[in-house]
C-alpha cells in the first residue's frame, strides 16, 4: 500500500487521531536502520522527480496545487517545507504563514487572507497554517462564539470546492506528534540557542488544552476531508518518516495531475537561428 492509501481520511470516515500513532512508520517494512535509510534515499528520489512535474505543472499554467500544513506546536511544519519542498525551484513556490489574524484581517471575513494567499496557476502553494486555525484555536479558545465556528465547516468545504473547481488540487495534512514527543521538542528549542527563539510561552498553554486541540482537530478532519481535497494524518514522531509520507504523497498527486508543457507553437516550425 502506498502512503496515499494508508493515510488518506477517506469523505465521510472517522479521522481516529487516538488509535494512530504517532511513531509508527506504516508504509516502510525492515528494520528499523534500514526502513531510515530507505525513507532518505525515498525522498531524494521524490525530490528530483517533483522537480520536473514542477517545471511541467509553471509550463502548463493552468492548474494548481495547495499544500496545507497543520500540527500542533514542534509538530513539524517548518521542517516537512524545508525538506520536502525545499529542492524545488523557489520562483514556482508560494509559501505562505498564518499567524495570530491582525485587526485588519480581523475586521474581514476569516477567509479573506487566506484566499489571497492561494497559488496562481502554474504555482504550488504551502500554508504554514491555515484557515483550519479559525475552527482551532478559535474554537478552543472560545475567540468566538460557538455558533459562529460551527459554520466554519461548510464555508471550509464551500470555499475549497470552489478552488478545486478552479483547477487548484489541494493536500491536507495533520503532523501527527505525541505530547510526549512535543515535551522533547519543546526542551530541545529551550536548549538550544539557535532555536529558542521559536518557543513561545503561549505554547505551553497550548499544550495543557492538548485533548481539545485533538478533538477539535478530530471534528475539523473528519468534517473537511472531501474527495476534492482530502485530509490525510502522517505519523510525524520521526521526521525522516513524516518527510518520505507527504513527499511520497505530493509526488503521486503530480503524477497523477500529469502536467503537460503547452505544444511547440506551429511558427516556430522551421526557425533557425543564424
Ligand atoms: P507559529 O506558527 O508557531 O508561528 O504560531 C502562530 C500562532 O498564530 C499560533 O499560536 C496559532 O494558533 C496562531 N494563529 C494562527 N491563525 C490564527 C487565527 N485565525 N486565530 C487565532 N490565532 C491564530
Ligand atoms: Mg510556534
Amino acid at each position: 500500500m502506498s502512503a496515499n492509501d494508508i493515510h488518506i481520511v477517506k469523505p465521510g470516515s472517522k479521522a481516529r487521531l487516538g488509535d494512530t500513532d504517532p511513531s509508527k512508520t506504516p508504509g516502510l517494512s525492515g528494520p528499523k536502520d534500514l526502513e531510515k535509510a530507505a525513507a532518505i534515499r525515498e525522498l531524494a528520489q521524490n525530490a528530483e522527480a517533483m522537480k520536473l512535474l514542477q517545471r511541467r505543472l509553471y509550463a502548463e499554467s493552468k492548474r494548481s496545487l495547495l499544500i496545507v500544513l497543520q500540527g500542533m506546536d514542534c509538530g513539524g511544519k517548518d521542517g516537512t517545507i524545508r525538506h520536502v519542498l525545499g529542492p524545488l525551484n523557489p520562483q514556482g513556490i508560494r509559501v505562505a504563514s498564518f499567524k495570530k489574524p491582525t485587526d485588519e484581517e480581523l475586521s474581514h471575513d476569516f477567509l479573506w487572507r487566506i484566499h489571497r494567499q492561494t497559488p496562481a496557476k502554474g504555482e504550488i502553494g504551502v500554508f504554514n497554517r491555515s484557515h483550519y486555525e479559525d475552527v482551532l484555536v478559535v474554537r478552543v479558545l472560545n475567540l468566538v462564539p460557538r455558533a459562529q465556528w460551527r459554520e466554519r465547516y461548510d464555508r471550509i468545504n464551500e470555499f475549497e470546492r470552489a478552488l478545486a473547481d478552479s483547477g487548484t488540487r489541494i493536500l491536507k495534512f495533520m503532523l501527527h506528534i505525541s505530547k510526549d514527543e512535543q515535551k522533547q521538542r519543546l526542551e530541545a528549542r529551550l536548549a538550544d540557542p539557535d532555536k529558542a527563539w521559536k518557543f513561545n510561552l503561549g505554547d505551553l498553554d497550548t499544550r495543557s488544552r492538548w485533548d481539545e486541540y485533538m478533538e477539535a482537530y478530530t471534528d475539523a478532519i473528519e468534517k473537511c476531508s472531501t474527495d476534492y481535497a482530502p485530509w490525510f494524518v502522517i505519523p510525524a514522531d520521526r521526521k525522516w518518516y513524516r518527510n518520505w509520507a507527504i513527499s511520497s504523497i505530493v509526488r503521486r498527486e503530480l503524477e497523477s495531475m500529469d502536467p503537460k508543457p503547452p505544444a511547440k507553437p506551429e511558427e516556430l516550425e522551421g526557425v533557425t537561428i543564424e
